[in-house]
């Protein structure tokens, strides 16, 4: 088995889980979608645990013994890391979305220049993106890592697998990890919708 791809479907080890969030942060890393210490992906383990990425580290460069292990209450379960200040964030998508086995928060560039531009990806601007991902909300600015930033998001988390949060970035989820990344790739859904735009013209 290739050990750098992810594999479809959730049910999967403990350890398959972790070596999967770390080549996915290579993954948005490698794409210039995080820099630094930015972003964080999780997943939903069995018994109502999450696995996250751990602050403070590049998540291009992570191990899997650096992740951290959660309840749906960010109560800290496993590892010896501290969580991102974002778990809030990923653990209200998690309780409102039984069906959600994976969420992923980037900086892909040009989606997060729509998201400072205070634009969402709607129907009007970007059909591309629509027809592979849904209407792409923009959810209004709240500092990151605040209890103002989930309850910003609430509204919108039931309905949509993608979000643009204003001024900052994008957050995705999915039914597992390969889903979710998939949705973070909005970038490339922005350049193809670009491209056969000017292709009309
Ligand atoms: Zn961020």
């Amino acid at each position: 088995m290739n050990s750098d791809l992810l594999l479809p479907g959730s049910t999967k080890s403990e350890e398959q889980h972790r070596r999967e969030i770390c080549i996915a942060g290579r993954w948005m890393y490698d794409r210039g979608y995080i820099v630094a210490c930015e972003g964080n992906l999780s997943v939903r383990l069995d018994d109502g645990r999450i696995l996250n990425t751990p602050t403070c580290m590049n998540k291009g460069m992570l191990a899997p013994r650096d992740l951290v292990i959660t309840d749906l209450e960010g109560r800290h379960l496993c590892g010896d890391r501290k969580v991102s200040s974002e778990l809030a964030m990923h653990l209200l998508v998690y309780r409102m979305r039984p069906d959600v086995q994976a969420v992923c928060h980037a900086h892909p560039p040009t989606a997060t220049g729509f998201a400072v531009a205070g634009r969402a990806l709607d129907q009007a601007l970007l059909p591309e993106v629509i027809v592979g991902l849904g209407q792409v909300p923009l959810v209004r600015y709240a500092t990151p890592g605040t209890p103002e930033l989930s309850a910003a998001i609430e509204p919108f988390v039931p309905h949509y697998d993608a979000l643009l949060l204003a001024n900052h970035g994008a957050v995705t989820c999915g039914p597992d990890l390969l889903i979710t990344l998939t949705r973070s790739e909005l970038d490339a859904l922005i350049d193809e919708a670009v491209r056969k735009d000017r292709a009309r013209r």
